[in-house]
């Protein structure tokens, strides 16, 4: 699994200055919650992830990440019409 740490970098990237496409509002930086769901269901927060590719299932870890990129996933929000705004950096 590929995790790129952006540092910095990524609280840069969190600021947007983007507006919404149905609206034309501007764009609330937000991200994904992601509760763990572990087998000790110790509520661990996370942000969300993209992972490159289709889904593939693994008897262990319930899915394969091992040649995978992964990335950070940001939700920005329009605070007029709710509209989320995905990005993965
Ligand atoms: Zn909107």
């Amino acid at each position: 699994m590929l995790v790129e740490r952006l540092g910095a970098r990524t609280s840069l990237m969190n600021d947007t200055t983007r507006d919404c496409l149905r609206c034309k509002a501007p764009l609330e930086a937000g991200y994904l919650l992601d509760t763990g769901h572990d087998m000790l269901e110790t509520g661990m927060r996370h942000q969300s992830r993209w992972v490159a590719g289709p889904p593939q299932p693994n008897f262990w870890t319930g899915l394969k990440l091992s040649d995978r990129v992964v990335r950070l996933v940001y939700a920005d929000r329009c605070p007029r019409c709710g509209t989320l705004d995905l990005r993965a950096n």
